[in-house]
């Protein structure tokens, strides 16, 4: 039983800055807002070098110095390989502009990124003792938590909304979940978690609201940085619901320049959201801190229907000071982008991911985006769990094949 190398040094408030001993479950902080993993950083810029990371597995684990888990015999593995970067090199010569790059993330076990910040809640539940875990979901993260908790032997409680796709339910319903439909959004369904703890003694495994999904989440900026060779993209574009992935992507940046491995420049931030749902947006432009619950959300992308956010002003503040914006983009465009990317780079992007595409193209035109620089997009998930618009033709086997049909279809 290896013990695994840790700098933990405290938990702190994203909002007051008060301190909370590590090796403690703790939810949210006392002033309702999340709760960040301090390190020694200077303890863990020591221990490990960039060349260290070289020898090991490519999978996010390679980065555990930078993770809370101190025991490696609490890590639950699934596979957690390192997601490929793919430019996108026809519609990047297209639309005239600097290089554009996939980070794909539906290579995660599950199928998408929140397979990152669960693998590291269900760790740390072990290493706390938890056996109970409770979480509102739109699909990608309760079938992480299902299937990390199933292999770890945590029971689960999973909540989604009534329109959730069918087979994020079913994919949560079978690896093991206790799964309930309610007939509201995510955060109805946060909300009879949040409610249920007295009763139901689970730990409340919400975006944001335990620590340490993000530390997983921050993997990916670890990762990007690492596969660039240490150089982070101009302009990052990301999808945001809850806001967890980049939130930790800058939490990860700026670890990276504490110990010395990454300079001072920082992509633009670009928050994403859809026009049916986008409350960071117009936080953004309001120039407020803090985001109101935005009415009456909807979008095909549900990753990215998440009304109000805990952490918004962590989502603002990294938008904001990386000198990027938050940004809304339609269902039709994103329908179109998620169409093109398949028809022209064969890759299958999650309707969130398509999102990230539409944005680039709406911005570039805007020119809050500039032709010469080089924007990463996140693909959240796999395109395979999501419905896709396509054509085909019936053939009636009683009958002659007509080829001239088939040609000119
Ligand atoms: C959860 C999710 C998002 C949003 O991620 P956050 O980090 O919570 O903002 C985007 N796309 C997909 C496919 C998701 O599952």
């Amino acid at each position: 039983m290896q013990e695994f190398q840790t700098f933990v040094s405290h938990l702190e408030c994203s909002y007051t800055g008060k301190r909370y001993p590590a090796d403690q479950l703790h939810g949210l902080s006392e002033a309702g807002k999340p709760l960040l993993v301090r390190y020694d950083l200077d303890a863990l810029g020591k221990a490990v070098r960039k060349e260290d990371l070289r020898s090991r597995l490519n999978e996010f684990w390679r980065y555990r110095e930078f993770l809370p888990v101190r025991r490696s015999e609490n890590v639950v593995r699934l596979g957690e390989v390192m997601t490929p970067i793919l430019p996108a090199n026809k519609i990047q010569r297209e639309l005239g502009c600097g290089e554009i790059l996939i980070k794909d993330e539906g290579r995660l076990p599950t199928g998408s990124f929140k397979a990152r910040g669960l693998a590291l809640a269900v760790a740390m539940a072990r290493e706390l003792g938890v056996k109970r875990m409770a979480m509102p979901t739109n699909g990608n993260a309760g079938a992480a938590l299902a299937a990390y908790c199933s292999r770890a032997d945590i029971e689960t409680f999973v909540f989604c909304p009534a329109d959730t796709p069918k087979v994020n339910v079913e994919e949560i319903a079978f690896q093991g979940a206790k799964t309930f439909l309610a007939n509201g959004l995510i955060n109805d369904c946060g909300k009879i978690v949040g409610e249920g703890k007295e009763v139901m003694h689970w730990f409340d495994t919400s975006t944001l609201k335990e620590p340490y999904r993000i530390e997983g989440k921050k993997t990916m900026g670890l990762e990007l940085a690492e596969q660039l060779g240490w150089e982070v993209p101009d302009v990052i574009l990301y999808p945001t619901g809850g806001g967890t992935g980049l939130i930790g992507m800058w939490k990860a940046f700026n670890e990276l320049e504490a110990i010395g491995w990454i300079g001072s420049k920082r992509p633009r931030m670009v928050a994403v959201q859809a026009e049916g749902c986008a409350p960071i947006v117009k936080a953004f432009e309001e120039g407020t801190r803090h985001a109101e619950p935005w009415q009456n959300a909807a979008t095909i992308a549900a990753g990215i229907r998440v009304p109000a956010a805990v952490g918004d002003f962590l989502i603002l503040d990294a938008v904001r000071e990386s000198d990027g914006f938050a940004v809304a983009v339609s269902d039709e465009a994103i329908n179109q982008a998620h169409r093109e990317c398949a028809l022209k780079e064969g890759i299958l992007l999650c309707p969130e991911g398509a999102a990230t595409l539409a944005a680039l193209k709406q911005e570039l035109k805007s020119g809050r985006i500039k032709s010469n620089e080089r924007t990463m997009l996140f693909n959240c998930a796999t395109g395979l769990k999501y419905p896709m618009q396509s054509e085909h033709y019936s053939i009636d086997l009683a009958k002659p094949i007509d080829y001239d049909f088939i040609r000119d279809c």
